[in-house]
């Protein structure tokens, strides 16, 4: 196996926190959603026998059946969310391809992607688009009819086409990584709507730049705005294209050095999301064309390097897996805290508030069962009393019986002597 394949197949990705996490939170509630539906039958029972407990709170444990199964079905369908913005051509298509090790969406010239595209992993080996506002599964054989489907769509540049690859084909999609393809941001004006309706729930975002040039105003704006209305969101910043400084090495360096200054500046002084440390940590050189040749080289059973387009490929690509790690670590712990904490104190909460209902009801049977207790006893008192009496009474006649039998006789005894 080659070291990428390995890592592909390697479990110990740091996506697993976020696998591990979902299944455990999951089961987790799977035994909640047992307990409701447990209890809810056996207090819809006590409620016929005894009206113990009243309508009102059985219309409350039944509303915990759809709360809970409600929140199954979100967390079933939970997944990290990243996010790449950027200027048009700068190659955000190109990284998310190579990150799936496939072209997947279309790029280059005449593919400028102009409306938002999703790609999530699909079940079943199945790979197909689909249009906001439709449930129509539309058929995508290759790139190339996908490429077309996208470019003769007229599509509002705010919309969102999903396209659904097979989960098995990349380790990424296997473990519920989504990734958004959006328009150039020099493109659009309505930059607030695109955050309202694609970035709220994005774990990471990557700003792709173009490392020939300098980050652009309509860049800076973006993430402005995206920082304003997300506390501290996470940004990458790629310098993509890195593979042209190449043909510059006696500048190599100081183009470095300031871009890596620049981007730091950015994320810590006009940004204010990250401190120096992070953000060092945050900023990466590569090239997503020569990432993506590599990877299918790579397929092809190739050594990755067969897919270089210039000097220095090694260092370039070390540094996109570099990139890779980072990203996964940040997503799959960002994502564990966004989605997952709320919903086990939700889970907490459900199972608080049922805890003190039946607490509250077992009370209640307590004291019902002490009365009839009591009523038992006041009744058993008195039969023993009735008894007592009647074996006084009954004591007393027999006596009187018997001493009337004596007198008789007695008298007859007389009478007959006489
Ligand atoms: P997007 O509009 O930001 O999605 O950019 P694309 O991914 O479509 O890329 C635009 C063009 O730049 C394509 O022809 C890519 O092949 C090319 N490109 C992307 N990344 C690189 C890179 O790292 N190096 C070089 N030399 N070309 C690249």
């Amino acid at each position: 196996l080659t070291e990428s394949r390995l890592y592909q197949s390697n479990d110990k990705s740091p996506l697993q926190i976020f696998v591990r996490a979902k299944k455990k939170i999951n089961d987790i509630y799977g035994e909640i959603e047992e307990y409701v539906h447990e209890t809810t039958t056996f207090i819809n029972a006590l409620h016929a026998e005894a009206e113990i407990v009243d309508k009102a709170e059985r219309e409350l444990f039944e509303s915990y059946v759809y709360k809970v199964a409600a929140i199954r079905e979100v967390l079933q369908r939970d997944h990290m969310k990243v996010a790449f913005f950027g200027r048009t051509s700068n190659g955000k298509s190109s990284v998310i391809n190579a990150m799936l090790r496939e072209k997947i969406l279309p790029s280059g010239i005449g593919h400028t992607t102009n409306c938002f595209c999703q790609v999530e992993g699909s079940n079943g080996g199945e790979a197909y688009l689909m249009k906001e506002g439709s449930d129509e599964k539309l058929n995508v054989v290759n790139i190339k009819q996908l490429a077309n489907a996208l470019c003769q769509e007229k599509l509002c540049e705010s919309s969102l086409v999903r396209i659904f690859w097979p989960r098995e084909r990349c380790s990424l999609l296997r473990d519920d990584v989504v990734f958004v393809d959006s328009p150039g941001v020099d493109v659009s004006a309505n930059l607030d709507d695109w955050i309202d309706n694609h970035c709220l729930n994005a774990d990471v975002f990557v700003l792709v730049l173009n490392a020939e040039s300098t980050m652009t105003r309509a860049e800076k704006q973006f993430f402005h705005t995206v920082s304003q209305k997300l506390s501290k969101p996470n940004i990458f910043i790629l310098n993509n294209r890195w593979d042209a400084s190449a043909n510059e090495p006696e500048c190599q360096e100081s183009v470095k050095s300031q871009h890596t200054e620049r981007c730091i500046d950015f994320l810590t002084k006009e940004l204010k999301v990250s401190n120096e440390k992070e953000a060092a940590e945050r900023v990466f050189f590569v090239s997503a064309r020569e990432t993506l040749q590599a990877r299918i080289e790579e397929a092809k059973g190739n050594p990755p390097h067969m897919g270089a387009i210039a000097e220095g490929f090694q260092m370039r690509y070390f540094e996109f897996q570099d990139f890779e790690r980072k990203f996964e670590e940040c997503i799959s712990q960002s994502a564990v805290k966004t989605k997952f904490q709320q919903h086990s104190s939700r889970g907490k909460s459900v199972s608080g508030d049922m805890k003190s209902m039946l607490d509250n009801i077992y009370e209640r049977i307590t004291i019902f069962r002490n009365l009839k207790q009591d009523q038992k006893n006041m009744l058993t008192e008195r039969i023993q009393g009735t008894e007592t009496q009647m074996m006084q009474v009954t004591r007393e006649m027999k006596m009187k019986i018997h001493n009337m039998v004596e007198e008789v006789e007695e008298k007859v005894s007389k009478a007959l002597n006489e």
